[in-house]
């Protein structure tokens, strides 16, 4: 199972590494074998020694190694610190930061061919939810388009818009439906994301063909995100 926590733009170098030390000295105590990610912010990156079932990735990159991209990160800078993990289609990077799809499948392909692991993310906003299952569908399978369902080191993270940051989490009934369709597809992990809390995340983790979570807001706290850890832990034994 993947527990991935997503920073976005909160904590600083020095509380993330605080964070990761605690997630990593629980890792090791009970000998972990949940897959835990964190995306901190990029100027919190850092060469870490950590637990082999741990990863500190990033949330964006430029597809670029070096060049001319004035404010952007490419992958020199990334491979600088060891990132092995990156996101790529998150719905705050399509929809508040507008990302375009040519950019996210550039950015997919590149990371692809560096050979990292790509956690990508799609989601419906809420006018599409409003509409259907087919609907909904129609939306995130179209958001595959150019995405190669094969790559070995595929993550696949079903992050509903309306979900994210909102408290609102889709039912366990809309989850397990997505799931099971985007299961017909996919081989590889698939998580949900969205709204993701302490109190609702063993139900999550419990669907059919959820194979772990992706936690924004409610992994900010180290104990909760070493809980949700614990709660994945204690499934697998
Ligand atoms: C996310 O950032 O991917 C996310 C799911 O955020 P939140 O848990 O805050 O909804």
């Amino acid at each position: 199972m993947i527990i991935a926590a997503n920073f976005k733009t909160n904590h600083t170098r020095k509380s993330t590494r605080e964070f990761v030390s605690r997630v990593d000295e629980y890792a090791k105590k009970i000998g972990s074998s949940v897959e835990a990610r964190i995306y901190p912010v990029a100027t919190a990156l850092d060469n870490f020694e950590i637990d082999e079932h741990i990863k500190v990735g990033a949330q964006n990159f430029y597809p670029t190694c070096t060049g001319s991209f004035t404010g952007e990160i490419g992958f020199e800078q990334l491979q600088e610190f060891g990132v092995d993990s990156v996101l790529v289609g998150h719905s705050e990077r399509r929809h508040v930061l507008k990302e375009g799809s040519e950019l996210i499948v550039e950015k997919f392909n590149f990371a692809k061919e560096k050979g990292v692991e790509i956690l990508y993310c799609v989601g419906e906003p809420k006018e599409v939810r409003e509409a259907g299952i087919d609907a909904v569908m129609t939306y995130v399978w179209e958001q595959f388009s150019g995405i190669d369902l094969e790559y070995e080191r595929l993550v696949v993270a079903y992050e509903p818009v309306w979900a994210i940051g909102t408290g609102l989490t889709a039912s366990y009934e809309d989850i397990k439906e997505v799931l099971e369709k985007l299961r017909a597809k996919i081989r590889k992990p698939l998580l949900y994301g969205g709204s993701v809390k302490l109190d609702n995340v063993s139900e999550i983790l419990d669907i059919e063909n959820c194979d772990g979570v992706l936690v924004g807001t409610a992994s900010w706290k180290t104990e909760t995100f070493i809980e949700m850890i614990k709660t994945a832990q204690n499934k697998g034994d």
